[in-house]
């Protein structure tokens, strides 16, 4: 501290000197107390600064080998597309069935009731046997047919299938999240698989 006559004494001892100034904390001090305040403050940056800098440094490392474990969420993923591109097979393959057994039911349905009706006509026809009524009926039948066929042919059925492959969200059915942003023992904990896919 500096005294009234324009000297410093030792912070310290408050007896001798104070020759040396710390830039630091800008207090004086005697050759002695401030070789103790430099040995003070070089413990103070080995144990605040070295020491902490040495565990981050172990913590890098660390958190580079788990770049291997890395290869497992890979792995989860590489599964997760077999097992996805399996379902989506199956469910094409189930929706081709479908549409084939729809389009044969129909199909057979329109057959059936247009020979039916063949017959009659030819018998008719051979028989000279119809008056307005059956005109009439026949003609109605014909056009009945022709609606069928007509609806048959149109793909309607085809594209209500694709409607409802367009509500799937495929950004959404698998992504890659961090679980949050701290850094440390088990970074690979850290990220989440989200499959969302319920494609059953
Ligand atoms: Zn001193
Ligand atoms: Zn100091």
């Amino acid at each position: 501290m500096a005294s009234g006559l324009g000297l410093s004494q030792c912070s310290i001892c408050q007896k001798n000197a104070g020759k040396c100034m710390c830039d630091g904390c800008k207090n004086y001090y005697c050759v002695k107390h401030f070789n103790q305040h430099r040995q003070q403050l070089s413990m103070d940056f080995d144990d605040k600064v070295v020491r902490t800098h040495d565990e981050l440094m172990e913590q890098m490392d660390r958190a580079n080998q788990s770049k291997a474990a890395a290869s497992e969420l890979f792995d989860e993923i590489d599964r997760w597309e077999i097992v996805t591109i399996d379902k989506v097979y199956k469910a094409a393959e189930q929706a081709r069935h479908q549409l084939t057994q729809l389009l044969t039911r129909d199909k057979d349905a329109i057959t059936n009731d247009f020979e039916i009706m063949t017959k009659e006509i030819r018998n008719r026809r051979d028989e000279d046997d119809f008056d307005e009524n059956d005109i009439e009926r026949l003609r109605q039948k014909i056009n009945q047919i022709q609606i069928s066929l007509q609806e048959f042919i149109r793909p309607t059925k085809t594209k209500a299938i694709i409607v409802t492959n367009e509500q799937i969200d495929w950004n959404r059915l698998i992504y890659v999240e961090k679980e949050d942003e701290r850094i440390g023992e088990c970074i690979e904990k850290n990220i989440l698989i989200e499959n969302l896919s319920e494609l059953n």
